[in-house]
């Protein structure tokens, strides 16, 4: 009863943000994803459950902005990269601890997960690099908690130039997969990864096939299997 009004909230102010630009937080991101979220393929509705989860996680950064505000070590929280051609992206907070300046970029996790938590997971390290690279700071913390426990891990992350180069390769290639309408190839270990299991474009993405093809033909094909699709 009220479960299913708590749910149908969630579902009727589920906003589809369109994606018209690259951002830092789509780094170790599935490239076919992100073209389709360009390119408006159809996608399934989140389910609330999930929804929950965001905000959960939005009320949880906002609570350590507070803490670092009242520690006096957060400079500046929510911070954007200086604006550029290829992709934007907002850092946590830069801080200032024992007179050395840091990135931080705070993720929360299910206990589960942050139990066998020893290093630092790829995807965060490789924005927080491109937030290291764009602010021209040297040094980075990821600090993870633990939703249902609330405890938290942190690891530091030095500046890595050549990681750096390579995601930028990567962006630069991507957009041009993005301008030339061609659509990136599956995950090398679709569909076991962590990313397919939550991909909202799972249905479109097994009509495709493996390898890389042309955004304007496939379309056709989605239309004529009953899809709405806008340019
Ligand atoms: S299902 Fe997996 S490979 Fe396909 S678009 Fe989604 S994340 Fe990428």
């Amino acid at each position: 009863m009220l479960k299913e009004l708590i749910d149908k909230f969630y579902l009727d102010h589920q906003t589809e943000r369109e994606q018209t630009h690259l951002y830092i937080s789509d780094a170790g991101k599935c490239p076919r994803q992100i073209f389709f979220k360009f390119k408006k393929a159809p996608r399934e509705k989140m389910d609330a459950r999930i929804l929950r989860i965001f905000e959960h996680g939005e009320y949880m950064h906002r609570n350590i902005f507070n803490i670092l505000y009242r520690l006096r070590i957060g400079i500046t929280t929510e911070v954007p990269i200086p604006p550029q051609e290829l992709i934007s992206g907002r850092a946590d907070a830069i801080l200032c601890i024992n007179s050395e300046n840091y990135v931080l970029d705070i993720k929360s996790m299910n206990s589960m997960i942050f139990r066998n938590l020893t290093e630092p997971k790829k995807d965060n390290v490789a924005q927080l690099q491109l937030y290291l690279h764009y602010f021209n700071i040297k040094k980075g913390l990821l600090l993870y908690i633990d939703k249902d426990k609330q405890e938290m891990k942190e690891f530091v992350v030095d500046y890595d130039e050549n990681l750096v180069r390579s995601l930028l390769q990567g962006f630069e290639a991507l957009k041009q997969k993005i301008e030339s309408n061609v659509i990136p190839p599956k995950l090398a270990d679709y569909s076991s990864n962590w990313q397919c299991q939550y991909c909202q474009f799972r249905d479109v993405c097994s009509m495709a096939g493996a390898g890389e093809l042309n955004w304007e033909d496939f379309k056709k094909k989605i239309e004529s299997y009953g899809s709405k699709l806008q340019d």
